[in-house]
């Protein structure tokens, strides 16, 4: 489909088209009147008049009657030895008409049939024989007869295929009809008039804010760039993880410029029919423009937008759409205040006819915040909340390394929920650090009783990654540590957390230090019980992505120096790795990933042997209070290494 026949599919879009259930019913009718015709009319033989004469004078007539100009004669159901002559399975009404208003007796019943003839002592003959005669009259009645036979089975045919196709476009959410014939529902995309949200509500992303202001001033006043001859760019294309504030900044953008904003999902796009997306599209750009100056929206456009190339199975509908979206997007006049703002967290995999100028040619990186970033986060969302006067939100932003604006306005909530949950009016600074936690760990888990055996080994597992970190230079203090266990699985955890400033750059040793204080829980387990539990899984699994991590993207091995052997796809999402090199570079890789893990693991080891006197007072102390500061576990830790060194606070690099 393309533009030349975009009225005429405007006019059937509103719609499921009338006359294609007309066309159903009627076919639907036939087959049916043929079927039917053929099932229930009994197969009537043909005989001469004088055949039929012959036996009525046998008394092998039990009935006759008048239909359509002919004698169809009843025989009594005796002996069958009559042998039929010309035998003709269709009879000769194959409609429902001599069927339905005659129906045999009994199976043995055979019947005949012959040409009317206007003989008066035929009826005598009958009277005397005692066979009755009869003329149904409206069956022989053309008119009634046609109504009966196709315009009710037509009617209700129509009745019965319109239920059935609006129940089923109803069972497939709503938006195509059966047919597939372009139909759009306006409801398909969003309007608001006012989004309400202005670039006060997106914190942080100084950056993304700066690139869109351009486009909330020329939605103002468009004349000030079209009297120079500056062309607007028609579209924009916001990049970033889930949850930064993609949506938001949009939004914010048409409040900025106080116009309507159009919003529609990529996804939403895309049906099962084909056509339908791209009518939608078209439909949408129509409605736009009519409201222009205005913002057009569309969320997930990866959806639409995949590269069409370099794929197994190609879907005609997606390409239709997108094919619809970029003959739209060259068609419309920016001077008329139109924008496409578009949002996607897997921007490699857009198909390049959609990012070349003319088209979304600028792109705004929204990325995940900063310290200062979710300080600021945290502000726009503590406002509704009411809270006491020592809520410090920097040292949450501090714990919050990683978290995206809904992670941060979801943490707001929860402090607030359980701040209600306790009875207070307020929320608490404990609020907000549990809030923190259950996000991170999951809600903790009071109701699963750990044996006493058990709740040792997850002791000295903790406590040993906590004295690793307090034993090593090169690592972040520790916060807190539990043996509560939480829903998400841990038994227990640990908490780091940099005491003032976030770090953007790690160096070798910081690494290397970091991977001794994962694989200290394992090695705790081993000193003090000889034994190696299932608990020690995810650290595990973190501690080796971080060697080879190390190895294969960092340059920070001797075997390989500075070769770039993994790079990560889909960097706005989970990040996978994918390998570049060889199957021989791979098994070398793997060698030295196990060496790296082997000296870690020695090391842990050796500090823990070393310590063992404040491993075993910090894990008793911690077995009865079950969670403990990282203050109270730096004051014994002091206390037992008294002579020893105490510079751990003081770090830096
Ligand atoms: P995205 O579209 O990038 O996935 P959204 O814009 O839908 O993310 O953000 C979801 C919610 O997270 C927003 O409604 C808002 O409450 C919060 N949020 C995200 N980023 C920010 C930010 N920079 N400032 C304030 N709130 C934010
Ligand atoms: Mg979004
Ligand atoms: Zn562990």
């Amino acid at each position: 489909m393309n533009n030349n026949n975009s009225n005429r599919n405007k006019k059937t879009s509103s719609r499921p088209p009338i006359f294609m259930f007309i066309i159903i019913s009627v076919i639907a009718t036939v087959l049916l009147n043929t079927v039917l015709g053929f099932l229930m009319s009994p197969s009537k033989e043909q005989i001469t008049y004088d055949e039929f004469l012959a036996m009525v004078e046998d008394n092998k007539v039990e009935e006759v009657s008048i239909e359509n100009s002919q004698f169809v004669i009843y025989a009594k159901p005796e002996k069958k030895e009559d042998k039929k002559e010309n035998a003709s399975i269709f009879g000769e009404t194959g409609m429902l008409g001599g069927g339905m208003f005659a129906m045999p007796g009994t199976e043995e019943q055979k019947i005949y049939y012959t040409g009317y003839l206007n003989d008066e002592r035929l009826f005598d003959k009958l009277d005397s024989k005692g066979v009755k005669y009869s003329t149904p009259v409206e069956v022989n009645n053309p008119v009634v007869n046609f109504i009966l036979t196709w315009i009710l089975p037509l009617a209700f045919m129509y009745i019965i295929i319109v239920i059935f196709t609006k129940l089923l476009s109803k069972k497939m959410g709503g938006g195509g009809g059966i047919m597939g014939i372009g139909q759009s529902n306006a409801k398909m995309y969003n309007i608001e008039n006012k989004t309400g949200v202005t670039f006060k509500d997106v914190a942080g992303q100084e950056e993304a804010k700066e690139s869109l202001n351009e486009i909330v001033d020329f939605l103002h006043n468009p004349g000030k760039y079209t009297a120079i001859g500056a062309k607007q760019p028609k579209g924009a294309l916001l990049v970033g993880p889930p949850g930064t504030g993609k949506t938001l900044l949009a939004k914010a953008v048409a409040g900025e410029a106080n116009v309507p904003f159009f919003s529609l999902s990529g996804s939403e796009f895309v049906e099962m029919f084909v056509g339908v997306g791209a009518s939608r599209v078209r439909d949408l750009f129509k409605q736009a423009n009519a409201k222009a100056p205005c913002i057009i929206f569309i969320d997930e456009v990866d959806a639409i937008g995949k590269s069409r190339d370099n794929q197994m199975s190609t879907n005609d509908e997606r390409e239709q759409t997108l094919n619809q979206l970029l003959s739209e997007m060259d068609g419309f006049d920016t001077s008329k205040g139109l924008v496409v703002l578009a949002a996607t967290n897997r921007p490699e995999i857009l198909d390049k006819a959609l990012l070349r100028p003319g088209r979304f040619d600028r792109r705004i990186i929204v990325e995940k915040p900063d310290l200062k970033g979710r300080e600021d986060i945290l502000k726009v969302h503590i406002k509704n909340v009411v809270i006491s006067p020592d809520i410090d939100l920097h040292a949450m932003a501090l714990a919050t390394s990683g978290a995206v604006g809904a992670d941060l306005a979801n943490m707001v909530n929860e402090a607030a929920l359980r701040a209600v949950r306790m009875g207070r009016k307020e929320v608490l600074q404990e609020d907000l650090m549990d809030s923190v936690e259950v996000i991170i760990a999951g809600k903790e888990k009071k109701d699963r009783i750990l044996s006493a055996e058990e709740k040792r080994i997850v002791a000295f597992h903790e406590v040993g990654h906590a004295l690793a970190t307090a034993l090593q230079k090169n690592t972040q203090p520790v916060q807190k540590i539990t043996i509560v266990p939480r829903t998400m699985g841990a038994l227990g955890y640990t908490m780091q957390m940099p005491d003032k400033e976030e770090k953007y750059l790690n160096n070798k040793n910081e690494l290397l230090d970091q991977i001794t204080v994962f694989l200290a829980g394992r090695a705790a387990e081993e000193i003090v019980f000889d034994t190696q539990t299932t608990g020690a899984s995810n650290d595990i699994e973190r501690a080796t992505e971080m060697a080879r991590q190390m190895v294969t993207m960092y340059g920070m091995s001797d075997t390989f120096g500075l070769v770039g052997l993994e790079s990560i796809e889909h960097r706005y999402l989970d990040g996978r790795a994918v390998s570049h090199c060889s199957e021989e570079t791979k098994t070398a890789i793997d060698n030295e990933i196990v060496k790296i893990m082997k000296e870690r693991y020695e090391i842990a080891k050796k500090l823990l042997t070393d310590n063992r006197d404040a491993l075993d007072k910090i894990s008793e102390f911690l077995i009865e209070k079950e969670t403990i500061t990282g203050d109270e576990f730096m004051e014994i830790f002091n206390k037992v290494n008294e002579p020893e060194i105490i510079p751990e606070d003081t770090e830096e690099s």
